[in-house]
């Protein structure tokens, strides 16, 4: 029945090994008092009743169980088992949902067909920290934030879901995207400081022929190793293509490279993220600014020497002037000092949305004092409280810790 029913789920998780049990311990115990004097036997037994009674404890303060993740629902943040996709031409692989039939799929990138690896690429592994006792559940319950991961239902049959609203908040919609007291959940989740998620990197600047997003920049020159060099003030503007628009310009959409085969209505991505390397030979200064729903949104930063930068849309602010726009969402430039960038790279960040099928009329709805409303990071395929509404304090195992990824 438990294995009909994880085939049917598409976004469970399975035990991967059992937690030491106390009981062991006792059996050995009970064969030790067997052959020694009794004397010895009573000093044996005390100290048996120490390590029972404490691991006893430890066990109603906190255990942990480990699990592989099942199924889509928390991808790109979470694997379960999947398999890999190739593409030649754009020199970029990523994961996609297991099928049987699946030996090419269509790139993301490209459009053109890339192959699908032969092999089974192992799930992420994620340990669950779980807290038994009644106190102690409270205690965690009553530490929950937005953004954190955790696990729900039975050992047997867990599901891993992210926390979007906690008790007493009120999660409504606008338009399609899903807020809690009135703010976009992901801003809610940014300003917790838990969610960040990756998302397929779009990193394009290869063969000038092919028709595909790519930098341009006129006073800019880039090196064999794909090195951004500024001349002068320039800005150095990403162009963006989609597949979805036969590699015309367009904006970016909410597509999800992982979920092969599912056929839905787009949105426009209204998260980014921009991020490169950057070498200052003196300090240097750059702005970085984002086209997001219809504003010219923007960061300054100032970079001694070499840097990582990481830049997200959620940070910036207004600006007056720059050449951004749906079909062009990122441009840079350096205000002062001599700047190179490598590895830039771009992201959609996620966001969690109604999707068509969902019911409207449940919304608003007022979170009750013990309950949590939780999501997928895989938000068009995710079963979670879109689907079945809120989950109850008592249902929440514990935290989830990502153990091992592939
Ligand atoms: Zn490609």
């Amino acid at each position: 029945m438990l294995d009909h029913a994880r085939k049917l789920s598409n976004d469970d998780s399975r035990p991967l090994g059992e937690r030491a049990a106390a009981a062991s311990l006792q059996k050995d115990v009970s064969r030790l008092n067997y052959q020694v004097p009794t004397f010895v036997t009573s000093i044996v037994l005390v100290f048996a009743a120490i390590v029972i009674g404490w691991a006893g404890w430890q066990r109603g303060m906190e255990s942990s169980f480990r699990f592989a993740i099942y199924g889509p629902s928390m991808a790109p943040t979470l694997l379960g088992e999947h398999q890999i996709a190739n593409c030649v031409a754009c020199d970029i692989d990523w994961p996609v949902v297991i099928s049987d039939e699946l030996d090419s799929v269509t790139c993301f990138h490209c459009g053109n067909q890339a192959t699908v690896s032969n092999s089974t690429h192992a799930a992420s592994v994620v340990a669950v920290h779980a807290h038994e006792s009644v106190d102690a559940a409270r205690l965690m319950t009553s530490a929950l934030r937005i953004g954190d991961v955790v696990a729900i239902g039975s050992e047997g049959l867990m599901r891993i879901k992210r926390i979007a609203a906690l008790p007493g908040d009120i999660v409504e919609l606008s338009d399609v995207s899903l807020l809690v007291n009135g703010e976009a959940i992901q801003e809610v989740m940014g300003v917790a400081g838990d969610l960040h998620v990756p998302v397929p990197v779009l990193l394009f600047e290869m063969d000038k022929r092919r028709k595909l997003s790519r930098w341009r920049g006129d006073g800019w020159q880039r090196s064999q190793q794909r090195i951004w060099t500024s001349i002068g003030h320039d800005w150095l503007v990403y162009h963006h293509r989609s597949i979805h628009q036969r590699n015309q310009p367009s904006c970016i959409w909410d597509d999800y490279p992982y979920n092969v085969g599912l056929s839905r209505k787009l949105e426009p991505a209204r998260r980014l993220a921009w991020n490169a390397n950057v070498v200052c030979t003196e300090r240097g200064r750059l702005e970085v600014v984002f086209w997001i729903d219809g504003r010219m949104v923007g960061v300054i930063c100032d970079v001694d020497g070499q840097c990582e930068l990481n830049i997200s849309s959620d940070d910036a602010v207004v600006v007056e002037a720059a050449p951004v726009s749906a079909e062009r969402p990122v441009a840079i430039r350096v205000l002062k000092g001599s700047v190179q960038l490598s590895c830039l790279q771009l992201a959609r960040q996620i966001e969690y949305r109604l999707r068509p099928h969902d019911d409207r009329s449940h919304y608003p709805i007022r979170l009750g004092s013990k309950e949590y409303f939780v999501v997928g990071d895989n938000v068009p395929v995710s079963l979670d409280s879109r689907d079945y509404g809120v989950i109850q304090e008592r249902d929440i195992k514990g935290r989830v810790e990502l153990v091992e990824s592939h």
